[in-house]
């Protein structure tokens, strides 16, 4: 069986890993990336050494039967060679460095291939459409094609969409960066601001790496709600269960009411709500899978921007410098909305909503950067590849436009006439809306698993 690849970041890589340990020397695999280094994806291809995982380095294992590996892979590495492995499992290393443990994979992934002469290919080329016949599925480049017998859509994180209130003059402006993870500042006059859209991870990566690119401007960050990012704060304390006592599939209102019951008892005792977070994490996908779609509307309205706050936290150390930044006034970070964007003789005029003052404001800012987060509505992201499939009716988005309708147990996309493509597999971001969660390595390493092991039965 040839089996393609489309997408080489930490879902790509790891499908191919467990089809090549489960496979034998029938299999072939051809793997097609447009971008990164093997295995790397946006994530783990930072432009600043400093940005780190934002997880502890016990949580962040390649393998879902092997939790040890990464903080194993840890302890070899020169740096950490002296270091007591406990320590290593509660640090939070650099997400250059998660990228380093995902191509020594690579690497050893090619190994086990050559091993087991199974045929293991990485073409570096961008896929921009997909034509299945009855056996054969044609992938597309701008000038090639191949052949395989199944494909994977390992796509991951798209770029952040365009608010539409930005013009077509202020996108085209070399003052509006779209990609936050990957542009490069001209020389900047120190008086203007930098605006940054969106106030969560990506937001604090940028200011990181700002300030080490030596950019030391005033960065005024605007999001709907203005939250404050919160910090991880080690907590060794683990709640007692309480998620049995709920039913099988609570509603969103059972669930809000038992988290609130649940937050108070902690917040009596002076607790955050990251050991409440932590034990409603392996069951979020159930519970998210057993609302109603009303249910489901509800939750992206009223409550998924506060369980991302609670759910999407800082190291202390980053989280302390963005505290010193806001304190000193170099960071003011604001809730409303954008107006109008447009790019001027010297910069880019912003109007925006203030929500604390209830005004609209101008400024001139140096430049705007877009760090509102991956793009999930595939009409609106640049991939040609996941817009044909949609327009050739080989996937459907799924209702609330979070990914693609997909069968989570075999991993099989949903065409527009609601039947699995046998042919077509899908992981990663692109489940979200059947998931929910379907975005850290804690998720994708158990799909990779899984979707390996489904196609081989098949
Ligand atoms: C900035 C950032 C930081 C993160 N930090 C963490 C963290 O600390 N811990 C954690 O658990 N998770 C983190 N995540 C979540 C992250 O999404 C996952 O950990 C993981 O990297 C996703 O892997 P992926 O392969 O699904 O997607 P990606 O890493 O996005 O990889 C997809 C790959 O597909 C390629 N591709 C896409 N379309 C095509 C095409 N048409 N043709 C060819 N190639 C294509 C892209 O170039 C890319 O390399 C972070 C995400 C982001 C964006």
């Amino acid at each position: 069986m040839h089996i393609g690849i489309i997408g080489n970041g930490f879902s790509g890589l790891m499908v191919a890993r467990h089809l090549i340990d489960l496979g034998d020397t029938s299999l072939s695999i051809s793997i097609f990336e447009k971008q990164h280094q093997p295995g790397r994806g946006i994530a783990y291809s930072p432009q600043s050494e400093k940005v780190l995982l934002n997880v502890v380095a016990a949580k962040m294992s390649a393998f879902p039967d092997n939790p040890t590996h990464f903080v194993e892979w840890l302890s070899k590495q020169t740096q950490f060679l002296k270091d007591d492995l406990n320590l290593l499992a509660n640090s939070f290393v650099s997400r250059a460095m998660y990228g380093n443990y995902l191509q020594d994979l690579w690497i050893e992934t090619k190994q086990i291939a050559q091993t087991k002469k199974i045929d293991l290919e990485l073409l570096n080329l961008e896929i921009t459409d997909l034509f299945c016949t009855e056996k054969t599925v044609h992938i597309h480049t701008k000038n090639n094609e191949f052949l395989v017998d199944k494909v994977i859509l390992a796509t991951g994180n798209q770029l952040p969409g365009n608010p539409k209130e930005l013009t077509g003059d202020s996108m085209l402006s070399n003052r509006y960066f779209q990609n936050p993870w990957n542009y490069s500042l001209n020389p900047v006059d120190p008086k203007k601001p930098i605006f940054i859209l969106g106030n969560g991870l990506t937001m604090v990566d940028t200011v990181m790496q700002l300030r080490e690119q030596k950019c030391m401007n005033q960065i005024i960050s605007l999001s709907p709600h203005g939250f404050h990012i919160l910090p991880h704060r080690n907590f060794t304390y683990t709640l007692p269960d309480w998620i049995s006592e709920l039913p099988p599939s609570p509603t969103l209102l059972q669930l809000v009411s038992a988290i609130n019951r649940q937050f108070k008892a902690l917040h009596k005792h002076g607790i955050s709500a990251e050991p409440l977070i932590d034990s409603i994490r392996p069951h979020t996908q159930r519970f998210w899978r057993g609302f109603s779609q009303y249910e489901k509307k509800r939750f992206m309205r009223h409550f998924r921007h506060l369980w991302g706050l609670a759910r999407h936290r800082l190291p202390f150390v980053t989280y302390d410098i963005i505290q010193k930044e806001r304190i000193n006034g170099s960071l003011s970070i604001k809730s409303g909305k954008v107006i109008s964007a447009k790019p001027v003789e010297n910069g880019i005029q912003i109007t925006y909503f203030d929500k604390t003052s209830k005004q609209n404001q101008t400024i001139l800012a140096e430049v705007l950067i877009n760090c509102t987060g991956p793009e999930s509505d595939i009409t609106k992201t640049n991939s040609s590849l996941l817009q044909n499939c949609l327009k050739q009716g080989y996937i459907q988005q799924d209702d609330l436009k979070l990914g693609i309708s997909t069968n989570i147990n075999t991993f099989e996309t949903i065409n527009a006439a609601g039947k699995e493509n046998e042919k077509i597999f899908a992981i990663g971001n692109l489940l979200r809306g059947e998931l929910w969660e379907s975005t850290a390595v804690n998720e994708l390493r158990s799909q990779a698993k899984n979707l390996a092991s489904a196609i081989l039965i098949n």
